[in-house]
């Protein structure tokens, strides 16, 4: 049997009844070939980032045990992505659902599809406090405690909305 990997997803919907976007995506990653679902955090609400005249997001994170590589899991997320219609007009513009690797294991990986972790999440509320809800005790490959980004970034609009 292939190495089991840790690995972390993000989930994010502003479009189409975000919550049961992020409920059905929590399913669909459930029952993903090759991986089991080991965790997930409560669903968030945050004001969008960038343009301001779209719906707020709903946003969660999610731990993955999976034998697959990094890529084919990238491959599985963005057949889910299609699966829920992911509408993608404009750079950071509304989405149906968007799904991010944030972390497979303690790997950092730079390819022309996939930089792991992910760009951005270390200043990202809506990452940091789900990731967090779920795995207090996480590191990133880099050696830097998930406690220490969160002390520099502040909850601003975020918000749990079920827990
Ligand atoms: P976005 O519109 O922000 O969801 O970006 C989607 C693109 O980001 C896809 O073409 C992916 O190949 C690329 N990408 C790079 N790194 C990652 C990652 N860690 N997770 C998901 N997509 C990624």
């Amino acid at each position: 049997m292939m190495d089991q990997v840790r690995c972390f997803i993000g989930l994010g919907s502003n479009l189409e009844d975000p919550v049961n976007q992020i409920e059905t995506a929590f399913k669909e990653l459930a029952e993903l070939e090759s991986c089991t679902l080991q965790n997930k955090s409560s669903l968030y609400s945050s004001a969008p980032v960038g343009p301001q005249d779209q719906p707020d997001f709903v946003n969660a994170v999610v731990e993955l045990e999976t034998s697959l590589d990094a890529h084919a899991l990238l491959d599985k997320l963005q057949g889910i992505e299609q699966a829920h219609q992911r509408i993608r007009e404009r750079h950071w513009g509304p989405r149906t659902l968007d799904l991010d690797l944030l972390l497979y294991g303690s790997e950092q990986i730079n390819t022309e599809r996939l930089t792991v972790p992910h760009a951005f999440m270390k200043e990202r509320s809506f990452v940091l406090y789900p990731l967090s809800e779920i795995n207090p005790e996480l590191e990133f490959p880099d050696g830097t405690p998930l406690s220490q980004l969160l002390v520099a970034c502040p909850m601003g609009t975020l918000s749990k909305i079920r827990v």
